[in-house]
């Protein structure tokens, strides 16, 4: 999939869910991420991938499998 321009996305590459703490990759989005399916009151856009990794999250077994810990990768 591609980026989603328009609000809450604004092309931003990462979206995150403060619900659940999962991260996606806007261009490794698989159909199984079902972003649409974020609240979008929970959803929260990163550029840079150090952020949401401080604050907590995790990437998304789908896409961000290498993220699965939360770490950036040694
Ligand atoms: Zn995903």
């Amino acid at each position: 999939m591609v980026r989603r321009l328009n609000a809450p996305y604004f092309g931003k590459r990462y979206i995150g869910s403060s619900e659940t703490k999962i991260l996606h990759d806007m261009d490794r989005e698989t159909p199984k991420c079902k972003i649409d399916a974020i609240a979008r009151k929970d959803i929260q856009m990163f550029e840079w991938l150090s952020i949401p990794l401080d604050m907590g999250y995790k990437g998304c077994a789908y896409c961000m499998a290498d993220y699965k810990e939360g770490k950036l990768p040694k």
